[in-house]
């Protein structure tokens, strides 16, 4: 048996605090009105701009809905006057006698076909509306997930670092789905509702006595509003409350299906930890969850109780009016409808208006991610264009760093040059800072202070599209996309139209050739197992000389190669060096690598240590000054010979 495994506790695992749930309460009695203005305010500025999302969508949704629900407003109120008038003749015309021309030319016999006419066009026009809304909904769908991909290839790295802006933008995602078509189809059905309802009102209203059931009616309903609202308002404030579950609820059961993790999981026997870890997540969701529901249902369980029977006894009385011929047996189903009718209307109107009042909520996500407001944007009017082509000259001058929602400073006054056809390897232990410079110097981040010059003018000046195509960058998480061989290596510029002889070179160059040509299908072979049954898995180093070639094959004037070579053998590693050095024709290169090795040839070496810069000069020089470069260096060329 395996032992138990440790859950919610451990030394090591941080605490669980107790999540906000992010809504604002008013603290005192004096602030409720401005609080209810607030609450009021907001939920019909979520309201428009649900509707607007529609609107952008396609007008004629929205047309079509409006009249739906226009229509279903006052339908059912036609069908019962019919109904009853088809009744209240029937009980007159009964036991006389009649021959069929007779019948056919009544007025009995034109109510049925009015009767069924509207019954077809009743089910023709649901059917329609069924299918129309569902085509509706595909097409919000994808008008709303396409705004959140052209709004999210402009939101700041840095927002992705924070957790509450990355839990609203899953949140939006998530929801970008169901949530704005439900909502305002929501909306538009408490129009066709308050129809109907005013509709039956004014039936009750019409017959002698019976106006204030209506009244009554409506009455018994409002607990069952209260709680209702209350309930949706709970619920919605638990889940924000319990976000944090929900999220490690989706992280723990994503961990166990990810393919690049199942290696991990099995050999160190972690699937049992993480499971328990789902579950003692979703307990800490659930015991809420379950609470709320048991509560809710328990106060409708009393409150249908008090409305069938107030039901039953205007039900009775209506019947005994038919008895004393006060009324025909139409009216009696006409009366007795329209209580039925008001009863189901208010309900709807409390649920539909609850899940409204949900959506809307909801929909707060999507407006926060949409607000958001780039900092990574050039700083003058008229952005400055890079001169592509060209050698360039960069300069950190009094560069520091922090990460933003942190204390630390990641980079410390760093004053550097690069000048035209530099090459610069940046050395340092982990977590020095080397990736970090990277970021400021390719302008994914901004300097906290300090600025970073372009051929003498600062990097917030120039467009940054065209600042970005001047880098060709291998990160140490590069990209490895599930397309073919060919376009991987063509996503180094997709402004480029595919060359096939220049795609060649880039990976002749990097020493992917060998490896895709040998392919069935050679660069059209499609890459991963995700979608395509004959894709194939490359291995780390595979993928790295493919993303290597990525950046041969960009037309950049910088080459930056982050550690990319960690998963290449020294002797692959010291050709793709040797490469470069070949093909970078005057380019300026920056590499981060452990392997001292490459440092050799580089005409500057920058040592960063605790993000500030301790040495800086080319090999000969720091290897003459006996520092830490040449200590590191020292430590490393031991270790091959010993390894010899
Ligand atoms: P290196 O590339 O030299 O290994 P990095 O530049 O990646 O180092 O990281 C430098 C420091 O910055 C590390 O202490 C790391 O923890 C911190 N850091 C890196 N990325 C982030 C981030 N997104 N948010 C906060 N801190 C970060």
């Amino acid at each position: 048996m395996r032992p138990e495994p440790k859950v919610g506790g451990g030394p090591f695992r941080p605490k669980q605090d107790r999540p906000n749930d992010g809504i604002p309460r008013p603290e005192r009695l004096s602030q409720v009105p401005q609080y209810l203005g607030q609450v009021i305010g907001g939920f019909f500025k979520r309201l428009l701009y649900i509707t607007q999302l529609v609107w952008e969508t396609g007008p004629w949704i929205l047309f079509f809905l409006i009249f739906v629900s226009l229509f279903n407003g006052f339908m059912p109120v036609f069908g019962s006057l019919i109904s009853s008038r088809v009744l209240n003749e029937l009980q007159a015309g009964f036991g006389q006698s009649v021959d069929r021309a007779l019948f056919l030319a009544s007025p009995i016999f034109a109510m049925l076909i009015v009767l069924f006419s509207y019954r077809i066009i009743n089910a023709v026009l649901d059917r329609v509306k069924s299918a129309t809304t569902r085509i509706a909904g595909e097409r919000v769908v994808r008008h709303i997930r396409l705004k959140i991909m052209h709004k999210a290839r402009k939101i700041d790295l840095a927002a992705y670092d924070s957790p509450a802006f990355y839990e609203k933008l899953e949140n939006a995602n998530r929801e970008a789905g169901h949530r704005p078509i439900q909502t305002l189809s929501a909306t538009l059905g408490l129009v066709s509702t308050m129809i109907g309802l005013i509709s039956y009102i004014v039936i009750l209203f019409r017959a002698p006595g019976m106006w204030w059931s209506a009244l009554v009616i409506i009455a018994v309903s409002v607990p069952s509003a209260i709680i209702t609202f209350t309930y949706r308002h709970k619920n919605v404030r638990y889940m924000r409350w319990r976000s944090k579950e929900r999220r490690q609820m989706d992280y723990y059961s994503g961990l166990m299906v990810n393919k690049d993790m199942v290696k991990e999981l099995r050999l160190y026997d972690l699937s049992d930890t993480f499971i328990d870890r789902y579950d003692d997540a979703f307990e800490r969701y659930y015991k809420g969850m379950r609470r709320l529901i048991i509560g809710e249902g328990a106060w409708h369980v009393g409150i249908a109780l008090l409305s069938s029977v107030v039901n039953c006894v205007f039900f009775a009385m209506i019947a005994y009016r038919v008895f004393t011929g006060e009324i025909m047996i139409g009216d009696y189903s006409l009366l007795t409808g329209a209580l039925t009718s008001i009863a189901g209307n208010v309900s709807t109107l409390i649920s539909s208006s609850s899940t409204v009042y949900e959506g809307t909520l909801f929909i707060d996500n999507l407006m926060t991610f949409m607000d958001y407001e780039q900092t990574i944007a050039p700083r003058i009017a008229t952005p400055l264009k890079v001169r592509h082509g060209e050698p360039h000259t960069i300069v950190f001058e009094h560069v520091s760093f922090r990460y933003p929602g942190t204390e630390r400073d990641v980079l410390k006054d760093i004053n550097m040059t690069l000048v035209p056809g530099e090459s610069l390897v940046l050395v340092g232990l982990n977590g020095a800072g080397k990736t970090t410079l990277l970021k400021l110097l390719t302008r994914l981040y901004d300097p906290t202070e300090g600025r970073i010059l372009l051929d003498g003018q600062d990097l917030r000046d120039y467009d940054v599209q065209d600042l970005y195509r001047m880098f060709g960058i291998i990160f140490q998480d590069f990209g490895k996309y599930a397309e073919s061989a060919g376009e991987n290596i063509h996503f180094g510029n997709i402004h480029k139209m595919a060359q096939t002889q220049e795609l060649h070179e880039a990976a002749e160059a990097s020493g992917a050739a060998e490896f895709i040509e040998a392919f069935p299908q050679g660069y059209a072979t499609p890459l991963m197992r995700i979608f395509e049954q004959d894709g194939i898995e490359l291995s780390g180093g595979q993928w790295q000389k493919l993303a290597i070639s990525r950046a041969f094959y960009s037309d950049c004037d910088v080459l930056i190669l982050d550690e990319p070579t960690a998963a290449l053998d020294a002797l692959a590693e010291q050709e793709i060096y040797n490469q470069f050095d070949r093909l970078r024709r005057g380019k300026t290169t920056i590499f981060v690598s452990h392997r001292l090795s490459s440092a050799t040839m580089a005409s500057k070496i920058v040592v960063l240590e605790y993000g500030r810069i301790i040495e800086e000069g080319n090999h000969r020089a720091l290897m003459d000054r006996q520092g830490r470069y040449y200590e590191l260096f020292s430590t490393q060329a031991k270790r091959y010979r010993e390894d010899i």
